[in-house]
């Protein structure tokens, strides 16, 4: 009986393009998608994939700059993953941690995890996505200033423009107003101020003034509504799906300043940043930050399987295990075995081939060398990397510092080329961004700046 499931085929039924396409329309509402605009135009059907090259029902080779959704870490193909998986499913496909039980991959995991993030943190809580990490640390920062007698500490800030998932709570933490304009959002208690992005919002200033001054505007913030009522301040150390705005490196240092000047709990969404992304195992390492909460998914897995979770420092893990009793949360999936064997191989892996290293030491530097070469184009107003993260921000006038008018969508126009040409880029607005796996070499980046300019002269 164990065979049966190892006999079906990997792909469910091979099928034309054009029957794909028409099914597809016909029944998957895809998310952040104009159904009707979509159904229109067609899917590009996604077959299989193999390190960092996606192939699609057409046989077209891709070279995937975003990881899919920067969560394969690792690339695609990796057995030692997949092996972990099937080892696991024939073992204990599910099993819950709800009533007292426990089971051996999430107990490894929680162990390895308090080894890789730095050394404040001994304790996570497992959800299944970066979200419902984000809605775990809405309630457990609430509760445990409830615990500790402050239950008016209640506000959470965060900045527009970041992105914190899409479930209530989460995209209420974002800053995303086409999310906060439908569904009624954000949720009480949660205010937002500006984000560091110094090319709109620097004028006169060096990069560095700047950051200070945008670290200003969280105690300006701090200030308005009474430190007491303040909760925590979250934010992503770099912001991913806002346009990989790396802040200057003056303001990470300055928001721990003003967080711990006011005793406000500091929460690092390391959903995209972590797990080698910036070129340390976490953005918070790479930014100089302390914080007391970090959210994980994506990269913890390398998207193989869905898992997240939240590491709880010590100084909350101290209250909420010995005066807070019961914390009335939780998922069914919630150290589910198989995604937390996943995870656990995948993070030996990145510590065997030692990938935060070749990222640290060796691609990310050529990366930002290569995309520095980029500034001479007349269309680049800004080129911005960490680790491997990359930006190139399209403008109208890079003398004039003038920005394209958005009805012309330049940023889509650039990517309809990049999909055209066999390389997935995405556009935020006139940032083209990448994310490449972090096992790419420098001959694949080469590779990929050879398509990045051609897109770039094409979009001219
Ligand atoms: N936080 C950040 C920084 C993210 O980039 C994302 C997803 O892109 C999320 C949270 C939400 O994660 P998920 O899509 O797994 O719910």
């Amino acid at each position: 009986h164990n065979n049966i499931v190892l006999q079906a085929p990997a792909v469910a039924s091979q099928r034309s393009t054009r029957e794909w396409q028409q099914a597809d329309a016909e029944h998957f509402l895809h998310p952040f998608t104009d159904f009707a605009g979509l159904a229109k135009k067609g899917s590009r059907i996604i077959t299989k994939a193999d390190n960092i090259y996606l192939w699609d029902s057409d046989g077209h080779k891709i070279l995937d700059a975003m990881s899919g959704l920067w969560c394969v870490n690792v690339g695609y193909g990796q057995a030692s993953l997949v092996d972990a998986a099937t080892r696991q499913m024939k073992e204990l496909p599910f099993y819950n941690a709800f009533f007292q039980t426990s089971t051996p991959p999430a107990i490894e995991l929680a162990e390895l995890l308090s080894k890789v993030t730095p050394p404040q943190f001994k304790h996570v809580f497992f959800t299944g996505s970066g979200s419902e990490g984000n809605d775990t640390v809405v309630r457990m920062v609430r509760r445990y200033w409830d615990i500790l007698g402050q239950p008016e500490r209640q506000v959470i800030i965060s900045r527009h423009n970041g992105y914190h998932g899409s479930t209530m709570a989460g995209a209420s933490l974002g800053g995303m107003s086409g999310m906060h304009a439908q569904g009624g959002l954000p949720i009480p208690n949660i205010t937002h101020i500006d984000q560091p992005y110094w090319w709109e919002n620097g004028a006169g200033m060096s990069r560095d003034e700047f950051g200070k001054v945008a670290a200003s505007w969280l105690e300006e913030r701090i200030l308005s509504i009474g430190p007491e009522k303040v909760a925590a301040f979250i934010g992503e150390p770099v912001q991913g799906a806002g346009g990989v705005i790396v802040p200057p490196a003056t303001y990470w240092p300055e928001i721990q300043r003003i967080c711990d000047k006011y005793g406000i709990l500091l929460v690092s969404d390391e959903v995209i940043c972590g797990f080698g992304r910036t070129g340390q195992w976490f953005g918070c390492e790479t930014m100089g930050t302390k914080p007391d909460l970090m959210t994980f998914a994506k990269g913890v897995t390398s998207g193989y399987i869905p898992l997240g979770g939240v590491m709880v420092g010590e100084r909350m893990a101290k209250v909420l295990i010995e005066q807070g009793g019961e914390f009335n949360h939780g998922f069914t999936y919630s150290g589910h075995p198989v995604a937390c064997a996943v995870a656990l191989a995948n993070i030996r892996l990145i510590q065997q081939q030692k990938l935060v290293e070749h990222v640290h030491d060796d691609v990310g530097p050529y990366l930002a060398q290569q995309f520095a070469s980029l500034n001479d184009h007349p269309l680049v107003g800004e080129t911005q990397t960490c680790g491997l993260m990359g930006a190139v921000l399209l403008v109208k006038d890079k003398a004039k510092h003038q920005a394209f008018p958005s009805d012309l969508e330049v940023g889509m126009v650039c990517r309809g080329h990049c999909f055209g040409n066999g390389l997935i880029m995405r556009a935020v607005g006139d940032r083209m961004i990448i994310a490449p796996p972090l096992v790419i070499t420098r001959a694949q980046i080469d590779e990929m700046m050879v398509l990045i300019r051609r897109c770039l002269d094409l979009t001219l």
